[in-house]
């Protein structure tokens, strides 16, 4: 099989080379990928910006069916539509044990894509079957290969942002993470959802109303983006803020146009340290939440939002190509063309 491999820590050393099929362990499964989808860790990856052991070969965030099981797999047989997340935890360790198994500190972990680990831009990848998910039926594989980066979302959204029904939500950033998180926090019962970009941003200002978002301010308006906030809520501002476009001057407007009390969830690091007034936590007594990766239940509530429909992802991915297209599908990406780019052909 063709895999498209980091072969060595610098700039670019991406190279799709020809590799063994690889053999599951006695515990592991054995997965032909369907789908799978770049994400902006990839092209961190690509530049030498995230953390990677090489020679990995790249992508998490997948769909797949099982071709082949170990002798002590039980809980997938060949046939079976699959997904996982790309950390396998360890169980062991303290963060595990107290249930922050997306914050596992084992030294040996495997991340998939990442280290220790080849992912799924190759046709087959291995997988220990403790961290896989069945995809329901109702949901397509190419719907079920964003199940990774919606998981990520759902634990943002449904387990760290306090959202009543009604509440008014301003999502920061209609990229990925913003997208899924308007959907999710429709779906928790928010009565209006805000998605908050700059000017560039008016053709994903377009998917965003598409899936449900009630109202989009694009920030580098005529209008004062905080006034149009206020005259939606009454003069109070938003109940919930969910910062997902990763720019330091977006968590500052987060505080501004959050209300008294209300909460401000970081979905994705920023990567810098960031020069911010956090005198509006005091002044307006807000609580925070920063989040991280995905926790085993975060899967299963996504795989319960897709196939009930209560989010739909589908407009979310704008290009469907070969893994032999792999240079054409980071240039989208880092062109910022792009929302979702799928591998979906591993010839
Ligand atoms: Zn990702
Ligand atoms: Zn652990």
């Amino acid at each position: 099989m063709r895999g498209l491999m980091k072969t060595a820590r610098g700039f670019g050393n991406l190279e799709l080379l020809e590799l063994d099929d690889p053999i599951p362990k006695r515990d592991e499964v054995l997965i032909e990928v369907a789908a799978a989808g770049l994400c902006g860790t990839d092209i961190h990856i690509k530049h030498d910006q995230a953390f990677y052991t090489p020679p990995v070969v790249l992508g998490h965030e997948y769909s797949g069916t099982v071709v082949e099981v170990g002798s002590d797999v039980t809980s997938a047989q060949a046939g079976d539509s699959v997904v996982s997340p790309a950390t396998a935890y360890c169980g062991k360790c303290h963060q595990c044990k107290t249930g922050h198994m997306n914050r596992c500190t084992a030294e040996d972990k495997r991340i998939l894509g990442t280290s220790r680990a080849n992912g799924a831009f190759a046709r087959y990848l291995v997988v220990p079957d403790y961290i896989v998910h069945q995809v329901p039926k109702g949901v397509t594989m190419e719907e079920a290969a964003l199940a990774e980066p919606m998981a990520c979302v759902v634990h943002s959204v449904i387990d760290k942002t306090p959202i009543c029904p009604g509440d008014v939500v301003v999502v920061q950033g209609p990229g990925t993470m913003g997208l899924m998180a308007t959907q999710v926090a429709k779906a928790m019962g928010a009565g209006k959802v805000i998605v908050t970009g700059v000017t560039s941003d008016e053709w994903r200002f377009d998917i965003a109303r598409r899936i449900g978002a009630d109202l989009t301010i694009d920030v580098q308006g005529q209008e004062s983006p905080i006034d149009i906030i206020k005259a939606e809520t009454d003069g109070r501002g938003a109940d919930a803020v969910i910062e997902a476009s990763g720019a330091c001057v977006a968590c500052t407007q987060a505080f501004e146009f959050v209300k008294v009390a209300g909460h401000v969830t970081l979905l994705g690091v920023r990567g810098r340290p960031a020069d911010i007034d956090l005198d509006p936590i005091v002044v307006k007594e807000l609580t925070m939440s920063g989040t991280w990766g995905t926790l085993p239940s975060s899967w299963v509530t996504t795989l319960r939002l897709m196939s009930t429909h209560k989010v739909d992802v589908s407009p979310l991915i704008t290009h469907r190509i070969s893994l032999s297209e792999w240079e054409k599908g980071f240039e989208l990406m880092e062109s910022q063309k792009a929302i979702k780019v799928l591998f979906i052909s591993f010839e």
